[in-house]
């Protein structure tokens, strides 16, 4: 990699979704709060492969591997969590958390539970809310197509095939609430058997760190 493509001396907030504890402490995650635009749960308990393998230890793996990747090319790491045995935190601390690094960019990595005849991946950024996220859209909008694209290059997952829509969202508390660039990768759908195959596989989830690592030093160095 030429120096120019190192995003050493930046930082990046690495986000990965829900918690392994979230779905014994129902009362915790379901309580509501302030997004923004509304009121969310404060998170979920994500989503899982019919062979059980949760979302959110895939969540931490490929965060912990990407984490690993951008430290080692010089950059700052800030997580929200890096253990899965933990309720939360809620999705407007997670948002918090990149806030106060001053994160020059940021990532919720999470894994869809689509319908199970569907595949792929998709990455979404902030709607361009009045006085909220209008600051962030642009810039989070090349993040994540700069993403998408080195995530679709690298890893063996097609684009989602079965969402109506691809980009911008209002109603995920974790980009709203955020004022630094931040996109949202559902890396798959944990519900496709041939998508669950993928995901279960450490080999590819080092290709997907690998991916977002790329993409997110694509973003910073251009
Ligand atoms: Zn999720």
């Amino acid at each position: 990699m030429r120096p120019a493509e190192s995003p050493a001396g930046k930082v990046v907030a690495v986000d990965p979704g829900h918690n392994g504890g979230n779905a014994a402490h129902p009362s915790e995650i379901n309580r509501t709060v302030d997004i923004g635009n509304g009121r969310k749960a404060c998170d979920t308990a994500g989503a899982e492969t019919a062979e059980g393998y949760s979302e959110a230890a895939y969540n931490l793996d490929v965060a912990l591997r990407l984490r690993r990747l951008l430290e080692g090319m010089g950059a700052t790491v800030v997580m929200t969590r890096t253990t899965n045995t933990g309720v939360g935190p809620c999705i407007n601390k997670r948002a918090q958390i990149g806030n106060r690094a001053h994160a020059d960019a940021a990532i919720s990595i999470h894994a869809d539970g689509g319908p199970s005849s569907g595949r792929g991946f998709h990455v979404f950024y902030p709607a361009a809310l009045h006085g909220l996220t209008d600051d962030i859209a642009a810039p989070s909008r090349r993040l994540a197509l700069d993403i998408r694209a080195a995530y679709q290059r690298g890893t063996h997952m097609p684009r989602a095939d079965y969402i109506g829509h691809e980009g911008q969202r209002s109603d995920l508390g974790g980009l709203n609430l955020s004022d630094v660039p931040k996109v949202f990768i559902e890396a798959g759908n944990m519900a496709n058997a041939t998508d669950a195959a993928h995901l279960e596989r450490p080999g590819f989830r080092q290709q997907a760190a690998r991916a977002i690592a790329a993409g997110i030093t694509r973003y910073l160095t251009s």
